[in-house]
């Protein structure tokens, strides 16, 4: 699957938008003036005069069209952002990955203090990008609870995805073995991208995107030791809006951490509660108070500060 982009100029965007006329599809991206599909080749125009020609016959068909000086091919684009002289934004996404084959990666659950982590990586292709649009994945902050379940039990059917949950109790051995929440958070991003790079072998993406948690450096640092991709690898805070598949990864991550929930309400025997909040400590004291303090550590991150406060409501 090859792509092409050019620059036009809003004379040049009508003339086009009149040439492809019979081929315009119904479906408009957002930003975008028209979509058409030819045999081969679709054929994407966006407002800010950028035409994206995207399939077999890309190449062919962008070039029957005069461009104003083109606008830069994904496969050269990196070259964009060797300018800062820290070298922090050799791994910003560059700016046209939302069009892009990508596998994104994102974590919930880490400022919960009941409940696992989770950490799902998903692939979105450039053939998928619209069907999850229509699938309605965007960012997970926008959606509530019965949302993120309905659109990720769709996703997982059809994309490929990688998820992993790591429970309290092998979170608070691992932390208490030295390991900080951001390392964890490191391995398991890792994983589930390495895991699902396997998963899709032999096809691989063009871009990998990980919400950023660290900084790049501090990121590969944690990772020593163990198999990594660098190349075409990149971070963004907020990712979930730079491309479809952190979105796709955040509602897998959310929704599978929104069952594990509804798993430990039910061990528990009532409804515990989400995030860090004095009512979370109320509900740890009931743990405590039925099943010992022993128990608790298959409920919560026990390094939290809620654990204290906790068993200082009982010794009231
Ligand atoms: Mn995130």
């Amino acid at each position: 699957m090859s792509n092409a982009v050019l620059k036009a100029n809003p004379p040049l965007l009508e003339k086009m938008k009149q040439h492809y006329k019979e081929s315009i599809t119904g479906q408009v991206p957002a930003g975008a003036l028209f979509t058409a599909k030819t045999n081969g080749c679709t054929i994407t125009a966006y407002k800010s005069g950028k035409v994206l020609f995207q399939g077999a016959r890309a190449e062919q068909e962008a070039a029957k069209w005069p461009a104003e000086p083109a606008a830069p091919k994904t496969s050269s684009s990196k070259s964009i952002n060797k300018k800062d002289s820290k070298g922090s934004s050799l791994f910003s996404p560059p700016p046209d990955i939302s069009a892009m084959s990508v596998i994104g990666s994102d974590e919930v659950g880490t400022g919960d203090f009941f409940g696992p982590m989770t950490v799902a990586a998903a692939y979105a292709s450039r053939e998928n990008l619209l069907l999850l649009k229509e699938l309605g994945v965007k960012d997970s902050k926008n959606l509530n609870d019965a949302q993120i379940i309905k659109i990720a039990k769709d996703l997982i059917k059809t994309i490929p995805y990688s998820l992993l949950i790591l429970h309290n109790e092998k979170y608070n051995i691992m932390q208490a073995s030295g390991m900080t929440q951001g390392k964890m958070k490191a391995l398991l991003h890792n994983q589930a991208i390495t895991k699902l790079q396997e998963k899709m072998a032999p096809e691989k993406p063009e871009a990998i995107l990980i919400d950023q948690f660290a900084a790049p450096d501090i990121y590969f640092k944690h990772l020593r030791g163990r198999i990594f991709t660098k190349e075409n690898t990149y971070f963004s805070t907020k990712a979930e809006g730079v491309h479809l598949a952190v979105a796709a990864a955040s509602i897998i991550a959310r929704y599978s951490f929104l069952k594990e929930f509804d798993k430990l309400s039910e061990k528990a025997g009532f409804t515990l509660t989400k995030g860090a909040g004095s009512k979370v400590d109320e509900a740890a004291a009931r743990i405590i108070k039925k099943e010992g303090v022993q128990a608790l550590k298959s409920y919560v991150k026990l390094h939290f500060a809620n654990t204290e406060k906790a068993k200082a409501l009982l010794n009231r």
